[in-house]
């Protein structure tokens, strides 16, 4: 695609609508790589918020199969613009990416992010284009797109799953506390067939790490309809074949994370599904969230290392045969 003058945003807002995780490389790279290549050559630029937009309504994109230039040449401007912007004294107590935290999933795509119009879709009237612009604010938004894309690899997100995986979280931890609410064999066969075609990193770790943390029950003579482990072996096997093993694992041995205790790994399974849900996490771990720098804690993002997933499932299918 040749540009002889600079696209209005609406026509660019428009191109990158059209991207989404079913769009081809060869259609959807070109436009990510322009996008990335603009933030990157002025990350804490004037028109910043503009490509940062353009980059969080392609994540949906960046976060399935993209092309390696495509995403790694994305996720370095995106992580240059909170580098710029994350800092920028500003007198706002809040930001309004901070509201959307307890209703936002891993499909930030669709978030309200006003950052072309500085207007928020709601007309939420609280909310004036200063804060909606403030640069702070365009580098929350940043951050959520490389957590979606990458999940674990940026600091500073707010803390917060969204409600129904809150609710996910209570119904498992009945379950593997031997305690359920309602009917387990009913909720472990939505769960078993809840999996998305095209999730992302995080929405599949986490998939498979609930699957794990309630396959014991599953398998125990409290679920006597064989259809549980069928429906849960079926869906553990769909996700193997969405696991990418191009990915050599990075970590030194015992530092993928231990699923020993039930009922710590079925939270994980759900918070592993949000940017606010993985903030949480990391909490946990005690990440310091003030500082970015700080590389001597536990490697979080062994949970979506698709080695350790690729064991992880096949405990699991051992257990459920
Ligand atoms: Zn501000
Ligand atoms: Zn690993």
């Amino acid at each position: 695609m040749i540009n002889t003058t600079e696209p209005t945003p609406d026509r660019l807002a428009e191109a990158w609508r059209r991207v989404s995780d079913t769009s081809p490389a060869d259609e959807a790279d070109p436009l990510v790589l322009d996008c990335a290549r603009r933030l990157a050559a002025d990350p804490g630029g004037e028109r910043a918020h503009v490509w940062v937009a353009g980059l969080v309504a392609m994540s949906g994109y960046l976060a399935w199969r993209p092309g390696r230039e495509a995403e790694r040449t994305a996720l370095d401007a995106l992580r240059a613009a909170v580098q710029e912007l994350g800092d920028r004294p500003c007198p706002h107590d809040d930001h309004p990416y901070e509201a959307d935290m307890r209703a936002l999933e891993d499909e930030i795509w669709q978030g309200d992010t006003g950052l072309l119009t500085g207007e928020l879709a709601a007309g939420d009237g609280d909310v004036d284009a200063e804060r909606i612009l403030c640069p702070r604010n365009v580098a929350g938004w940043a951050r959520l797109a490389v957590d979606v894309i990458a999940p674990f690899t940026v600091r500073r997100v707010p803390v917060g799953a969204p409600e129904g995986h809150r609710s996910a979280i209570s119904t498992f931890s009945g379950i593997v506390n031997d305690y359920p609410y309602g009917d387990p064999a009913e909720d472990l066969i939505d769960e078993a067939g809840s999996l998305p075609a095209r999730p992302t990193r995080g929405v599949l770790a986490g998939y498979l790490v609930t699957m794990n943390a309630t396959c014991w029950y599953a398998a125990s003579e409290r679920i006597t309809d064989r259809s549980v482990p069928d429906a849960m072996i079926k869906g553990v096997e769909a996700a193997v074949a969405l696991l990418g093993d191009d990915d050599p694992c990075a970590h030194a041995p015992g530092e993928h994370p231990s699923t020993d205790d039930p009922d710590h790994t079925s939270r994980v399974g759900y918070l592993l599904r949000s940017p606010g849900g993985r903030a949480e996490i990391s909490e946990d771990y005690g990440w310091d969230s003030e500082d970015e720098e700080d590389h001597e804690d536990e490697p979080l993002d062994a949970w979506v290392c698709p080695a350790f997933l690729h064991e992880l499932a096949a405990e699991t299918l051992v257990a459920l045969d």
